[in-house]
């Protein structure tokens, strides 16, 4: 049978905005909790947080924006990142974010996928929309220079190469200052409204759009919220913590955990603009931070790097860890030299298709450092064998999971959705992992085709189509393959008769097509002929076993 958490909560019936804002005109704090890290003068507070996406609101609406229409943001973190996603929502739109290392051609796809009315981009990354654009005759006066926020205030009317400044979107104050946006009064507008759409691949294929409804992002918020809420000091520290963000906001776990519940709980939120390891490091000392969100590498240059001893980062309250695999010694090592005993290292476990995050802990327990918890509130989990029966209790198999965060579906991509999603609700992870006798759930193994690079998604499928793009491969295949703790990209490639391209052309050839996640740094490997069963599937199983021998730590 399946199991269900232990614990229920009820979720709101309202939008994203007014769980985030209350309402659209209720008093709300003065307190900082969005800081620029760099500059913490520039910042936002709750109150002026709402009132600059009340004037991006109306502002689109007065361009002709409408409900359900798409807005994309490329561009990294800055304080006015949330304020991008918010504004789009309350006008009742739909917010999507690209990733800022994109080259063109990724970005191409993501703005026409997504049919995106609007384009906000970085000033940086200027060149590199204008080309996106062009390539789908996407029009220029629809694109807006996002610059780091620092300017805003008194920016209204630049332009960058005739391309106007975002803040040419915005209302001004006094005529944004009535804007109300939607209310919702039944579940079932909550159900079918999509407020954003992130980009994940799934268990197969190339990356899909997800569509997360207004009850996604509540319920996924309201979930993690209580489990925070059950650790014993929780008022006391809470009233004290501050947090660093260094997650990409376009990602479901930097946007869910520092656009909307970070905020939601009133915690003063220190924005980096860019991962900088060091940089980091400085910051908790200097602001005494005392909690972090993290992704496995992050958290092993914690335990690892001799510059962590340079550094005063006692004010570390808590940590938590997800988006990748985290091995049980890497856990253990990083309470034995980054927390030193004074708290442990949480792992989560999170999919961009259940808003962000389905698994996590009790702050109550001591918890195995090996597993990824269990199951947040109102969710369901089972565990299942190839045929989608579930295994019997402690036996291993692909996880499955229900609940009021699970996507509404891949942005029209109905087959998509009829695959990753059974009728009945039941989200197929793609991940291995079994549950032992306490109920907690360890995460061992990945059955989709999904590589992780540095907890950033690299699609194979992706990769193998722009590879059949070369004029000397005949057939190629990608998997990934652990070299030195991380996994990395790695390419079969049968080539054309009487072709001869080296496999480092190749790999060159593909760099320049892809973001720096995606190259093929697990190397490229020439072969006579890529495993396939008879319908075409690429074995994945075989070529995976062949590039440990190869290349792998096993
Ligand atoms: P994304 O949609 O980018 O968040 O990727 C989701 C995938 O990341 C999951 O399906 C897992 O394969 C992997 N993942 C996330 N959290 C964990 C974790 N704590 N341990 C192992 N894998 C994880």
């Amino acid at each position: 049978m399946p199991w269900s958490s232990r614990w229920q909560v009820s979720t709101p019936t309202c939008s994203l905005l007014d769980y985030l804002f209350t309402s659209s005109t209720a008093v709300l704090s003065g307190q900082p909790i969005l800081l620029d890290a760099d500059r913490p003068e520039y910042h936002l507070t709750l109150h002026t947080y709402r009132e600059w996406s009340k004037r991006l609101a109306a502002g689109l609406r007065q361009r002709g924006f409408k409900p359900g229409d798409r807005l994309l943001l490329y561009s990294g973190n800055t304080i006015f990142f949330p304020v991008v996603m918010m504004g789009t929502i309350a006008a009742g739109g739909v917010f999507t974010a690209a990733n800022p290392s994109y080259v063109p051609r990724e970005l191409a796809y993501q703005l026409k996928d997504s049919g995106a009315m609007f384009l906000i981009t970085a000033e940086g990354s200027l060149a590199t929309s204008l080309e996106a654009a062009k390539s789908i005759d996407f029009p220029q006066d629809r694109i807006f220079v996002f610059d780091d926020g620092y300017n805003t205030f008194d920016n209204r009317g630049r332009s960058v190469q005739n391309i106007s400044h975002w803040s040419r979107l915005l209302a001004p104050p006094q005529e944004a200052a009535t804007f109300e946006w939607p209310t919702f009064h039944s579940r079932e507008q909550m159900d079918i409204t999509t407020a954003v759409i992130n980009y994940s691949s799934g268990t197969t294929g190339v990356p899909k759009g997800v569509e997360i409804t207004h009850t996604n992002y509540v319920a996924n918020c309201v979930q993690t919220a209580y489990m925070a809420s059950l650790a014993p000091d929780y008022e006391e520290k809470h009233s004290t913590a501050k947090l660093l963000s260094f997650l990409p906001m376009y990602h479901a776990y930097g946007q869910t955990a520092h656009c909307v519940s970070s905020p939601s709980r009133g915690t003063p939120l220190y924005i980096m603009r860019k991962y900088d390891f060091l940089k980091m490091l400085a910051h908790v000392q200097k602001y005494r931070i005392t909690g972090l969100n993290l992704v496995p590498p992050i958290a092993v240059a914690l335990s690892k790097r001799p510059e962590v001893k340079d550094y005063d980062i006692s004010s570390l309250e808590a940590a938590g860890c997800g988006a990748a695999p985290l091995g049980r010694e890497s856990v253990a090592e990083f309470d034995r030299v980054v927390t030193k005993g004074r708290f442990r290292l949480r792992q989560g476990w999170g999919m961009t298709e259940i808003t962000c995050s389905a698994i996590g802990w009790d702050p109550r327990l001591e918890m195995d450092s090996g597993a990824v918890g269990e199951l947040n509130p109102n969710i369901e989990g089972m565990f299942v064998d190839e045929e989608g029966r579930e295994v019997a209790h402690g036996l291993s198999g692909e996880f499955w999971v229900k609940g009021p965060n699970v996507m509404k579906g891949y942005w029209r991509k109905p087959e998509a959705t009829k695959e990753t999603v059974t009728d009945d609700g039941w989200l197929k992870t793609g991940d291995i992992g079994y549950r032992d006798q306490d109920g907690l759930i360890y995460i061992i193994d990945r059955k989709k085709e999904l590589i992780k690079v540095k907890a950033n998604q690299v699609a194979p499928a992706e990769l193998e189509s722009l590879l059949l793009d070369h004029p000397a491969v005949q057939d190629a295949a990608v998997v990934g393959v652990t070299i030195n703790g991380e996994e990395l990209p790695r390419a079969y490639i049968v080539l054309q008769e009487q072709q001869r391209v080296s496999p480092q052309e190749i790999a060159k050839w593909l760099a320049s097509q892809v973001a720096p996640h995606k190259r093929l740094a697990g190397g490229v490997q020439m072969t006579d002929a890529i495993p396939k069963n008879p319908s075409g599937k690429i074995l994945r199983k075989i070529l995976r076993e062949r590039a440990v021998i190869e290349v792998g730590d096993g």
